[in-house]
């Protein structure tokens, strides 16, 4: 197998075979092109691990074929060496400023052009494994994160998340001055059911459960767990009016639903309602308490029901 695929750009015939047979020696594959235009083609759709490439060149000279191969993503990976005879300094910055990886002046001996070469690729090869190594801290982070803002048990958002979301979601309310509104919801007799089931039984009735907030919610809504079986709801641009239309819908569906191995017995819900315009709540801890007094409520008045809060009448 060949050490790698080398492209040759260069227009004089004589320089091209002779350099050839110094590669080929050396063990590379060698595509050998005579012009500008059809270093870019063949770089851009074939495999090519350096591109040693003579600086003049009819058409387009070696500097734009440099400035191209690296301003295109496909190319840019790809180490170049400029070749010429001109081993002036102001040929080499340039050569360098277009992006060129090494310069290797004209004429040149089978030593000094592999060691460019073996050098060049060790280099790219270092940055491949570095960038791949990015890539997977990258998403080994991006998984970490996503861990960390979610409930394992039932993928929802986890307290920590909502707490988050409804920091953000508050300030927007008060500078716009839109309603929002929030859901504090708490299974019935949950116990009843684990003692029923089996914790793991409980288990799937919860997921039952989120599944049906779910879809009782819009994609602008947030839904989380906020502990045991709890789960808190925050509805922007929505009146505590406007809420009871979606707390309804949770209610309803839960109680009507024929969980796994529950037979024909329900499961219910209690739900408390609380929510902004309010003189009262000026702070986002405020609205989660409010909505868990009218949970509160909704639980002493027979559960299976919903409490809406009205911090402005409370004594
Ligand atoms: P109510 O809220 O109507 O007053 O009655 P409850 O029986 O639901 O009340 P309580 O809050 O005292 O009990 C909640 C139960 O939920 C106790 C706990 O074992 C159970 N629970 C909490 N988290 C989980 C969980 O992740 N899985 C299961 N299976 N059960 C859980
Ligand atoms: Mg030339
Ligand atoms: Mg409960
Ligand atoms: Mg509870």
């Amino acid at each position: 197998m060949a050490k790698g695929k080398i492209l040759l750009v260069e227009d004089n015939k004589g320089q091209a075979d002779q350099t050839r047979q110094m590669l080929e020696n050396s063990g590379y594959e060698v595509v050998w092109v005579d012009n500008g235009m059809s270093a870019i083609k063949f770089a851009k759709v074939e495999e090519v691990d350096l591109v040693l490439l003579d600086l003049v060149l009819p058409g387009i000279d070696g500097n734009e074929v440099c400035r191209w191969l690296k301003l295109n993503d496909d190319t840019k990976g790809i180490p170049i060496i400029m070749l010429t005879v001109r081993d002036s300094v102001r040929h080499r910055v340039e050569g360098l400023e277009a992006g060129a990886d090494d310069y290797l002046p004209k004429p040149y001996n089978e030593v000094e052009l592999n060691a460019r070469i073996y050098a060049s690729l060790r280099t790219k090869s270092l940055q491949d494994e570095l960038r791949k190594k990015n890539t997977q801290l990258e998403e080994m982070l991006e998984r970490v994160e996503i861990l960390a803002i979610t409930d394992p048990l039932t993928e929802l958002f986890n307290r920590r998340r909502f707490e988050l979301v409804l920091d953000n979601e508050f300030i927007r309310s008060q500078r716009y001055k839109s309603p929002l509104s929030c859901l504090m919801i708490d299974v019935d007799h949950f116990k009843a059911v684990n003692d029923e089931l089996g914790h793991q039984g409980g288990d799937a009735v919860l997921k039952e459960i989120v599944a049906i907030i779910r879809n009782s919610i819009r994609e602008v809504d947030t839904a989380a767990r906020w502990g045991g079986e709890e789960f808190a709801v925050l509805l922007p641009e929505t009146t505590t009016q406007g809420a009871v239309e979606p707390a309804l819908r949770i209610l309803n569906s839960i109680a009507g639903y024929a969980f796994n191995g529950l037979g024909s017995r329900p499961v219910t819900v209690s739900i408390g309602i609380a929510g902004l315009p309010s003189t009262i709540i000026d702070k986002p801890e405020k609205l989660l308490n409010w909505a868990d007094s009218a949970l509160f409520e909704a639980k002493n008045n027979g559960r299976n029901r919903i409490e809406i809060a009205n911090p402005e009448k409370s004594p």
